[in-house]
């Protein structure tokens, strides 16, 4: 099992950022200007040899760098740079998917109460029974505020309490959240697999392109299939941080598969490339969403 945390994320792909602030000069700028665009043109120039990481196509553009967890998670270090992932797919069926998982309702309410933006820089607010709960700022570097909104006589807000360590507890109905159907599991199946891959391509690089992988590259561009996605039914709410694990296991018959699983905010959720169910619920700890080919839509080629 290959895992990374937060710093090792940010490690493998610091270099782009602290090349800007160690620029301190004009002259310093325009020579390292010049060298991001030398080494840019020269990574399009090698996707357009190689093709790209999902389509395996040369025709789709190469402009866009492409964030292995979405932005709106609040991931500006985990980025492929430009030259793996082709604009057709970074914005087509992965932005899809990438939306998918951000509002993936625990997804959506770990970011609410962490007051994680989106790409545009709006908070998100989440939808409860009779209510709204919006994270606002502090002003000026002051406190942020979780504000409930209740819109009726019927509160979202059942109970609340102030617990000794200062934290308070509280318990919300909810309401909204798209139903965990199987085209939905499978949008998140999707963008899991996404995640993982594109990090194993850190460690792995070319190696991903061979056949074996392509059974995952139809899978994230949507290729009908029969899987799962499963999710923790506990949120651990100490955990701030994101792990993306990824473990590549060799079948008898030639054949490779990969587990994919993410750590967001303490919401643990996992799939995998080939299997129908996970190995074990942990003792019915995971709730198994599956899908199989016959209940999903073709991708529009
Ligand atoms: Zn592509």
């Amino acid at each position: 099992m290959v895992e990374c945390t937060d710093a090792t994320l940010n490690e493998k792909s610091g270099t782009m950022a602290t090349m800007g602030k160690r620029s301190n000069t004009i002259k310093q700028r325009h020579r390292a200007d010049a060298a991001r665009v030398q080494k840019t043109n020269r990574a399009v120039k090698d996707a357009v040899l190689r093709g790209c990481l999902f389509c395996r196509r040369s025709d789709g553009g190469f402009d866009a760098p492409e964030h292995i967890l979405p932005e709106s998670m609040g991931n500006t270090e985990a980025i492929l740079p430009n030259g793996v992932v082709c604009d057709r797919c970074n914005h087509g069926p992965l932005a899809v998917i990438d939306e998918a998982l951000c509002e993936f309702l625990p997804v959506k309410l770990r970011r609410t109460l962490l007051g994680i933006p989106s790409k545009r820089g709006a908070y998100p607010q989440m939808k409860l029974f009779k209510g709204t709960l919006s994270f606002i700022p502090g002003k000026e570097g002051g406190e942020p505020t979780l504000f409930i909104n209740e819109n009726a006589s019927k509160r979202p807000m059942t109970s609340h309490e102030m617990l000794p360590d200062g934290k308070v507890a509280f318990t919300l109905s909810m309401s909204g959240g798209k139903p965990l159907k199987p085209p939905y599991a499978s949008q998140l199946s999707r963008a899991l697999l996404k995640s993982a891959f594109e990090y194993a391509w850190l460690d792995h690089g070319e190696e991903l392109l061979d056949s074996r992988f392509d059974h995952v590259r139809d899978a994230v561009l949507g290729v009908p299939r029969d899987g799962f996605f499963a999710a923790a039914k506990t949120t651990d709410s100490n955990h701030t941080g994101a792990v993306i694990s990824y473990n590549f296991e060799s079948l008898g018959n030639g054949e490779t598969r990969i587990a994919a699983g993410l750590l967001y905010a303490g919401v643990a959720l996992f799939t995998d490339s080939r299997l129908m169910a996970p190995l074990t619920t942990m003792d019915g700890f995971i709730e198994v969403f599956p899908f199989e080919a016959s209940q999903l839509r073709k991708p529009r080629s």
